[in-house]
């Protein structure tokens, strides 16, 4: 009997799944593959605690299937070279998966799809990781939107009401199981383990997800506007890493806070997601180039890398930026507010390119997504869709002030610390030096003077900015 091969990709779950669906709705033995590809042409492999979490979540999905009947085959290898081997190994007719939108996946998705109609092999692509697929919504000129509020205006108008698709039940799969690549020999995990914060932060896969969704609705939703912008509470979702990694769907997540108190400003946050991917689909360069070119000759600091290191690895002397740095190297993920905080101390004090920012994100975040990604650092740095003038520079100082009033956040992630009095918490450097005995906290002792003169930096900064602008 002919089977239906489900081309998993990151759609590693078993509800709301169109793929999946479609291929259990042929009435024909699916055969569930991944096909592991780190090294396709212009496709970002993932970075080192997105590998983390994709192991995991594999092995979670894994168990799933062997539960519903149908056990997950892995193969490494060029994606279509695997997949014509797997239709020949199994008798295949058709190959069903669901659409990815980075650009080199949608241009390697085309010519697959291409080739395997040409051997006469079935295909069908679904939409399981967007609301709205991104050249859907166009402003009245018929262009993508560059700004966010007239597109969700827009998008929150069309969104339906559509329940997500059940989970199947049993999956009937080939009579002859095709060869399959252990999980553990794909390499996803850390030669050296510096995962342990992780492990003790997040449970990958779709019952973590479901779980997390229902937590979240049930406890902080309500309170979701108005906590949101605190980093030591537990006032949003964390559901980002399950997103991007297709454990759960955004309509799942859409009809689990539908008509419940605090959802509005919840699901504007999915819309700044789906936003994220239509900038990306339109403007596929955006990973690597500013979207308003005249950045392309914004003059960068040229000996950067040293103050690159100490943001990295949390020791700028800005106690909110390290509390965030090293949330991030701990735990793979960080709060909103935190992210546009260190983010902004990166592009427009220190003046590094945003590129360099991107790209630690893009190998310590769980949740690094090259859509959500670009536009939150092409915000930062003043030069993408919607992005924070370049002239408003955050003051570290004032925002730990008013983001993190009583110290908590930074506290927890910076303990050497704690026992600074809460008026000097986020600028100790400017203890008096009775204080400083007092607490037995020494700047440049116990914890480094700032890198960075923030007036001075700031100042030039503008000036940078101004000649850009006179150009
Ligand atoms: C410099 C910078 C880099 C970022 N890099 C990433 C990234 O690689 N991956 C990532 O998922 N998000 C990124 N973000 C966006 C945002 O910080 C995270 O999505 C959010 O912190 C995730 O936490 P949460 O799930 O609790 O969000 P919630 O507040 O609970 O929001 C729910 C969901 O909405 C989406 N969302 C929320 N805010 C944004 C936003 N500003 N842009 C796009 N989608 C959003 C996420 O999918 C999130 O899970 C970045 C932001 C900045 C400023």
């Amino acid at each position: 009997m002919s089977c239906v091969i489900w081309w998993v990709r990151r759609d590693l779950r078993l509800h709301d799944n169109p793929a999946l669906h479609a291929a259990v709705q042929t009435g024909a033995p699916v055969v569930p593959v991944y096909i592991h590809a780190p090294a396709e042409e212009g496709v970002w492999a993932p970075g080192g605690a997105a590998r983390w979490w994709q192991y995991h979540s594999l092995d979670a999905l894994a168990c799933g299937l062997v539960e519903a009947g149908s056990p997950l085959v892995i193969r490494a290898g060029e994606s279509l070279a695997e997949l014509r081997k797997l239709v020949a190994e199994t008798g295949a007719t058709a190959v069903y998966w669901n659409r990815l939108y980075e650009p080199a996946r949608v241009a390697h998705d085309r010519e697959i799809k291409q080739k395997l109609r040409e051997q006469g092999v079935a295909t069908a692509s679904f939409n399981g990781a967007l609301l709205c697929e991104p050249w859907a919504v166009r402003t009245s000129q018929g262009n993508p939107y560059r700004v966010f509020t007239p597109f969700w205006r827009q998008l929150a108008a069309r969104l339906d009401e559509q329940a997500p698709l059940p989970a199947p039940g049993r999956l009937s799969g080939p009579a002859r199981a095709p060869r399959s690549t252990p999980l553990t020999g794909l390499g996803l995990l850390p030669a050296v383990n510096w995962a342990g914060g992780l492990a003790a932060s997040w449970s990958p896969g779709e019952a973590g997800a479901l779980a997390r969704l229902e937590q979240f609705r049930d406890s902080a939703l309500t309170g979701y506007e108005s906590h949101r912008d605190d980093p030591a509470r537990d006032g949003v979702s964390g559901l980002s890493p399950w997103l991007h990694h297709g454990e759960i769907s955004p309509r799942q997540v859409l009809a689990a806070v539908r008509e419940r108190p605090g959802a509005q400003a919840f699901t504007r946050q999915l819309g700044w997601r789906e936003f994220a991917h239509h900038v990306l689909f339109n403007f596929p360069d955006c990973p690597e180039k500013p979207l308003n070119p005249d950045f392309e000759h914004f003059p960068w600091r040229r000996d950067y890398q040293e103050l690159l290191a100490c943001w990295q690895q949390g020791r700028t002397g800005f106690p909110i930026v390290d509390a965030g740095m090293r949330q991030l190297w701990h735990t793979g993920w960080m709060h909103n507010r935190v992210r546009m905080i260190v983010a902004s101390l990166l592009v427009k004090n220190i003046r590094a390119p945003w590129q360099d920012g991107a790209s630690w994100f893009w190998d310590t975040l769980v949740d690094a997504d090259l859509a959500n990604n670009s536009l939150g650092w092409q915000w930062a740095g003043g030069c993408g869709a919607d992005a924070a003038p370049y002239f408003r520079i955050f003051n570290p100082v004032r925002q730990g002030e008013r983001f993190d009033p009583d110290g908590d956040y930074v506290r927890h992630w910076v303990p050497e610390l704690e026992a600074v009095p809460q008026r000097y918490l986020h600028q100790p450097w400017r203890m008096p030096d009775v204080m400083q005995a007092d607490c037995g906290v020494r700047p440049g002792r116990d914890y480094p003077f700032p890198v960075i003169d923030l007036a001075r930096s700031r100042e030039e900064a503008l000036e940078a900015f101004r000649k850009l602008r006179g150009r």
